[in-house]
């Protein structure tokens, strides 16, 4: 059993079935993919989560060409406060026409998936690992640090997570002229409130009208600031720092929508060994680097480590 359908937990329920192994995948949401979500708002198609990603490595590009063909480069360039244009050392950004979270939906297509399915507990026995009333060989925890800590009983997550909070925010095209000069915008840690700031217009069709849409990521320390105040609050403070940022006249704000992911991203992953119960595995940004590709590769690892225990067994 894989607990969460994620990137990670798709790619290693897919790498089992590949080897002939039964996997079923338990999702606490309604719909696959978790971080690497899309939001119809507004009538635009817009990533709440995973922006962009990377295929360094020929397996993922394998697996991008022959399971996902409608993928595009992102030619506009990032720049930093400074204007100065920063290259992504893992090479071009692509993104998914029909948005991200597609990608999920097609790693998702033949597999066992229990979606709107919480996991509340695990129980390790002799006989096997015990959920939902079934027992299982290997259970794989396919979730953020501290979820699966608490799953496995590990007392700490072996990494900690940063909650982030995300604003989309939708222009009207006469009040902008800036967006046009790049796709995004990064700032250094420190430079509160927004830690980054994209316009989805550079991603070709997905913004309907004559309407100009970022997405705005908040700097960790605004988000634990405002985790848990009334979206009005934080989706003001967002736009302003929006708009002093690609000059935008105030007035120019149509809408605007928060979204709060708690566990948003890894501080840093973890190169330890983590002690786990026997048949208990790990996958996902716990223990790989925080992105698309890397958590697809590494849900693929891990499930050649689940395919040698249940051979050793
Ligand atoms: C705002 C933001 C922007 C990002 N931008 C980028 C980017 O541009 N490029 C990039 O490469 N990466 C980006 N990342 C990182 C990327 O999203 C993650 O590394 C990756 O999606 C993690 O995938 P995962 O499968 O490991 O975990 P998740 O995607 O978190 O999947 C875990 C799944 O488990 C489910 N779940 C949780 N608890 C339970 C439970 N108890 N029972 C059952 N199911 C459960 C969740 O609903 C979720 O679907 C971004 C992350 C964030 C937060």
């Amino acid at each position: 059993m894989i607990i969460g359908a994620g990137l990670a937990g798709l790619s290693c329920a897919q790498a089992l079935v590949a080897e002939g192994i039964p996997a079923r995948v338990f999702e606490r949401a309604w719909v696959v993919g978790g971080r690497c979500a899309t939001r119809l708002w507004q009538g635009h198609l817009v990533d709440t989560g995973v922006q962009y990603f990377t295929a360094q490595s020929n397996d993922f590009k394998k697996e991008l060409l022959t399971r996902l063909r409608q993928f595009r480069p992102i030619i506009s360039p990032v720049l930093d406060r400074h204007d100065r244009i920063v290259v992504s050392p893992a090479g071009p950004r692509f993104y998914v026409l029909q948005g991200n979270n597609y990608f999920a939906h097609v790693l998702s297509r033949g597999l066992d998936i229990r979606a709107n399915t919480t996991v509340e507990t695990v129980m390790f026995h002799a006989g096997g690992i015990e959920c939902l009333g079934e027992t299982y060989p290997a259970v794989v925890s396919a979730l953020p640090g501290p979820e699966t800590a608490r799953l496995f009983g590990l007392g700490k997550s072996p990494v900690d997570y940063e909650p982030c909070l995300v604003a989309l925010l939708e222009y009207g095209e006469t009040a902008v002229t800036r967006a046009r000069e790049c796709y995004a915008r990064l700032l250094p840690e420190g430079n509160e409130p927004v830690l980054s700031s994209y316009c989805e217009n550079h991603k070709a069709g997905r913004i309907v009208g004559n309407k100009i849409v970022f997405v705005v990521q908040g700097s960790p320390r605004f988000t634990r600031e405002h985790a848990d105040s009334p979206a009005e609050v934080y989706l003001q403070l967002m736009a302003k720092a929006n708009e002093a940022l690609w000059r935008i006249p105030s007035d120019g704000l149509t809408a605007s929508y928060g979204h709060l992911w708690r566990q948003g991203r890894p501080l840093e992953y973890t190169r330890q060994k983590i002690d786990l119960p026997p048949g208990a595995f790990i996958c996902g940004d716990t223990q790989a680097e925080s992105t698309v590709e890397n958590v697809w590769l590494d849900g693929r690892a891990t499930a050649k480590k689940v395919v040698d225990y249940l051979k050793g067994r």
